[in-house]
């Protein structure tokens, strides 16, 4: 069961904390991948990690710059992909930002760009992917969203707008391209344990933790595991939909 092998995915943000397990589970499961965000020293000492766990019998990982502020580089970015495998499969909206201040201090410049990176990158991208996606007849869409884009959260304004945007963004898209097998569904992590929280002192992860039920932060693979179920065959009957991995803090109808 959900045996990727045969198919390729272009994944954004690969080098990233949730991103790069992401893009492990996605091998793991014999997906071919193309990793993509701005860093390019980063990111190509990360496809060269993955090649090494994880060999892939019809070639290399690759990996592809782009920075997603630049839109011109953003449509640049599936043509670069179908370009090295010839077809694409799977894409996994996963980069992202934050800009947090209060809604009265927050800059245009805070707003823009997440709204740019989060949520307009997202679009161009799977606007792009559709076209080879319909011609194949098989497409599989996976956008990394955020539980405050379902809750807000006081000082994220443009990130919950662009997180929520998504979610609209997606139901619209799953609706026009279901009848041509392609599925578009959100990943919407709560807490997920990376470099970032790590630092924070253990007076607050405990403090984090006690408003979780199952009372740990998720792990990037928690993430990755929901990426693969959605872009997996099997899933095939789901679509619009956002599966929410917080470890229950929580619980939507
Ligand atoms: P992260 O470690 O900061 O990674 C962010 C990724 O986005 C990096 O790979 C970065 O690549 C890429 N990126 C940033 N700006 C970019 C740009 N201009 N162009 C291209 N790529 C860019 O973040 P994360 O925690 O893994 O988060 C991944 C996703 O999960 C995000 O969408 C985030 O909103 C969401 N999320 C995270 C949490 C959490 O607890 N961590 C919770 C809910 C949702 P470069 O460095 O190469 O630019």
């Amino acid at each position: 069961m959900f045996d990727l092998t045969g198919m390729t995915a272009l994944v954004t943000g690969a080098s990233g904390g949730i991103g790069s397990s992401i893009a492990r589970c996605l091998a793991a499961q014999g997906a071919r991948l193309a990793l993509s965000g701005s860093n390019s020293s980063k990111l190509r000492s990360f496809r060269e990690e993955l090649n090494d766990e994880y060999r892939h019998p019809n070639g290399t990982h690759v990996d592809i710059t782009c920075d997603l502020s630049n839109a011109t580089q953003v449509e640049e970015l599936v043509p670069a992909a179908l370009d090295t495998f010839g077809q694409l499969d799977i894409l996994v909206n996963n980069a992202g930002i934050t800009r947090d201040n209060l809604a009265m201090r927050m800059k245009d410049e805070e707003w823009d760009a997440v709204i740019r990176i989060n949520l307009e990158a997202a679009f161009r991208l799977m606007r792009a992917a559709s076209r080879p996606m319909m011609k194949a007849r098989f497409g599989r869409i996976v956008t990394i969203t955020s539980v405050v884009g379902a809750t807000g959260n006081p000082g994220q304004m443009n990130y919950a707008a662009a997180k929520a945007g998504l979610v609209g963004m997606t139901k619209s898209f799953a609706q026009e391209v279901a009848s041509r097998g392609i599925t578009a569904n959100c990943v919407a992590p709560g807490f997920i344990r990376t470099a970032m929280t790590e630092v924070l002192p253990d007076a607050q992860k405990e403090a984090l933790n006690a408003r979780i039920p199952i009372g740990r932060m998720g792990e990037g693979g928690d993430i990755g595991a929901a990426v693969v179920y959605l872009a997996s065959k099997e899933a095939g009957y789901v679509t619009g939909q956002t599966l929410h991995v917080n470890g229950g803090m929580a619980m939507f109808a």
